[in-house]
């Protein structure tokens, strides 16, 4: 156990230990404090598989902090959708306040990695024409188990199961525009903040949830992300 909130103070160990298991539940690992940043067709299978070139620049797209929940928290489908997909990926959390930042100064700014499921209800982002409704509901941003502080994004496997079965399996080597790529080039547009989020993009093989299913995004090096899917009738 910690005190303390490591963006923005020290913390202390307690001494205390907890074993996950009965009884213990985790929470996310992070609520942003301003903005989850997405990122679309940053890995050219998955812009291939849903009929659309990648783009030249990184196609942003925010969701709102309300989106966030935690680990075994349910993914609760939207009414106004009949086909909602998963979409696993690497999650950073940006650790200082970063404006403008140039690319080979950008991992300075990282306060460690999480995984990411960029729940995305498919049909709404054909018909609205932009991805507010369909990237943006409640429970459409799981994060967690846990951020990990020191890693090498470079070369991780990024995979979904739903059930058991997998679904995705891609490599953050994959990526068109990597990490620090992209940190700078979002700097560029907002201010990010401590515990802002950015969602980096999904490798081919999306697809649907429907309820009673079980969702589980795995980032190589950092653990299991998993969430039950429900239908509220
Ligand atoms: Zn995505």
């Amino acid at each position: 156990m910690l005190t303390g909130d490591p963006l923005f103070m020290p913390v202390q160990p307690t001494g205390e230990r907890i074993s996950l298991g009965d009884g213990v539940r985790l929470l996310a690992p992070v609520i942003p404090r301003s903005k989850v940043i997405g990122v679309g067709r940053n890995y050219a299978d998955h812009a291939a598989e849903l009929g659309q070139t990648v783009p030249t620049t990184p196609l942003l797209f925010l969701k709102p902090n309300t989106a966030v929940i935690g680990p075994d928290d349910p993914i609760v489908l939207p009414p106004y959708s009949e086909e909602v997909h998963h979409e696993a990926e690497l999650a950073v959390v940006i650790g200082k306040i970063t404006k403008g930042v140039p690319i080979e100064r950008a991992l300075a700014q990282v306060f460690g990695y999480t995984a990411a499921n960029d729940v995305t209800a498919r049909d709404v982002q054909r018909t609205d024409g932009q991805w507010t409704r369909a990237k943006g509901f409640d429970s459409s941003c799981p994060l967690g188990p846990w951020i990990v502080t020191d890693l090498d994004t470079d070369d991780l496997q990024v995979t979904s199961r739903v059930n058991g079965q997998t679904r995705q399996d891609g490599r953050t080597s994959e990526l068109v525009f990597d990490v620090a790529h992209l940190i700078s080039f979002i700097s560029e547009v907002f201010t990010l903040l401590p515990g802002d989020v950015i969602l980096t993009g999904t490798p081919a093989g999306v697809g649907p949830i429907v309820h009673g299913d079980v969702v589980e995004v795995e980032v190589e090096d950092i653990g299991v992300l998993r969430n039950p899917v429900i239908r509220r009738t």
